[in-house]
């Protein structure tokens, strides 16, 4: 026997965190039996003989595993088992590229004169057709993005979504629905709609309180949108519609976020049942604002608000959807995707949609999907059950060159371990 490659082990309290990644399981130990670990850690069958309860519930936990197990290889195949399930499909529309906001940060890449022509939705239902009718799909999950993909509802998304719901009844599939929204458009019209096909989920952004949001998204410089937004949340809600409300925040903008627990007051017990925030320090800045966030969070939870927080990465059991072989992302033009974190533009498309509905996939797709696995210090790591690089768009950005997505800081790696286990004793 040996000790697992995926062990961690993190002072706190006085006592010490233990995880293992591929077991995601966590034990919280005394000194006195870390250090007895410590000692036996090269023979740790010598533990067997000192501590037999303490040896079986470390092997249980896979702390301790085969002296021949080969760790790696089994990240790989669950790996490949996720990433290649055959019985769901998830497909991502982009209507348009254009939005009725203009934020500064993507106004220059609208495009206002985009939108998917009848031949694009005829091919995109010919598309849909051929993986429903695919006996080994199970179920099918229709997102909607853009752009702003509301500026399309009446001609793009309603016939689509018609379209589809009838054909997986036929095909007895379970379909879900999903978009991603700035949430101005929405109106009684919409909810109801969204409630009759299937949609397990709207996501909405906030970009920090009402003062700050409306100096980012707005429709005119006179004009913001986050009264507009909260009303529209809540009216979802009222509906039974689940609402993913995302808050975006920075360094700047984090103290501001508790002006937004004033706003969702009005919120009935009710609602809020299907109200679920979730926080999202965004990517330019990578100031540390863990504890100021964790107190945001509870002050939220305390006054009845279900909350998650980007914070938990399980990369691998829950890999992206653009790492997986039953996915695709189709623009309003007809070019195909994967990754929806990156410009839709001609130079980053990974294949095209044919009239047929047939998807021919170009070689930068082959790259991605060979990509996992190739980056030698994930392979040394010990959180390459959850962590593994990131997703395939880093693997891609890195291609060819050592890299770690937390710069190799032991102290950041740490971190994710203990932000797990925080959120696991908070939950
Ligand atoms: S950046 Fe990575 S995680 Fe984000 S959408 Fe692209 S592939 Fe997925
Ligand atoms: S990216 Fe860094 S933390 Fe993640 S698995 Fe690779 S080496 Fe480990």
């Amino acid at each position: 026997m040996k000790l697992s490659k995926f062990n961690t082990f993190i002072n706190y309290k006085n006592k010490f965190i233990s995880y293992n990644a591929i077991s995601n399981e966590f034990m919280l130990l005394e000194p006195v039996l870390y250090d007895l670990l410590e000692t036996t850690k090269n023979s740790v069958t010598g533990l067997k003989e000192v501590h037999p309860d303490f040896y079986q519930a470390l092997i249980k936990n896979q702390f301790i595993v085969e002296s021949n197990l080969d760790e790696v290889k089994q990240v790989k195949d669950y790996s490949h088992l996720v990433d290649s399930n055959e019985s769901h499909y998830l497909l991502i529309i982009n209507p348009t590229m254009n939005c009725n906001f203009k934020c500064w940060y993507c106004y220059e890449s609208h495009e206002s004169s985009s939108k998917m022509t009848i031949q694009t939705i005829e091919s995109v239902k010919k598309l849909i057709t051929k993986i429903v009718s695919d006996e080994r799909i199970k179920s099918f999950s229709l997102s909607w993005f853009g752009g702003e993909p509301l500026l399309y509802f009446k001609d793009v998304i309603k016939p689509i979504s018609e379209y589809t719901l009838e054909l997986c009844e036929k095909h007895n599939v379970l379909l879900n629905s999903d978009y991603t929204t700035n949430g101005y458009l929405i109106n009684e019209e919409t909810a109801n709609f969204f409630k009759r096909y299937k949609t397990r989920q709207i996501q909405i952004t906030l970009d920090g309180n009402r003062e700050k949001h409306n100096t980012i998204r707005y429709i005119s410089k006179t004009k913001g949108s986050y009264d507009v937004i909260i009303k529209n949340v809540s009216l979802l809600c009222d509906k039974g519609l689940s609402v993913r409300l995302r808050i975006n925040y920075t360094e700047e903008t984090l103290k501001g976020i508790r002006d937004i627990i004033d706003d969702l007051k009005i919120f009935t017990k009710k609602q809020r049942e299907f109200l679920q925030i979730a926080f999202h320090q965004v990517w330019q800045d990578d100031s540390n604002l863990t504890e100021e966030t964790n107190l945001i969070i509870k002050e939220f939870r305390d006054k009845g608000f279900f909350v998650t927080t980007h914070d938990n990465p399980d990369n691998v059991r829950s890999s992206c959807y653009a790492d997986r072989v039953n996915h695709s992302t189709i623009n309003y033009n007809g070019e195909v995707f994967k990754c929806t974190a990156r410009d839709f533009n001609s130079k980053n498309k990974e294949g095209d949609l044919t009239e047929e509905g047939n998807i021919i996939w170009n070689e930068k797709h082959n790259i991605r999907m060979d990509s996992k696995f190739k980056n030698s210090p994930c392979l040394d790591c010990n959180i390459l059950p959850i962590c593994n690089g990131g997703c395939t768009q880093h693997a891609i950005d890195n291609e060819n060159k050592d890299y770690c997505i937390y710069k190799f800081d032991k102290e950041k790696i740490n971190q994710v371990v203990l932000n797990k286990f925080l959120q696991t004793i908070d939950s």
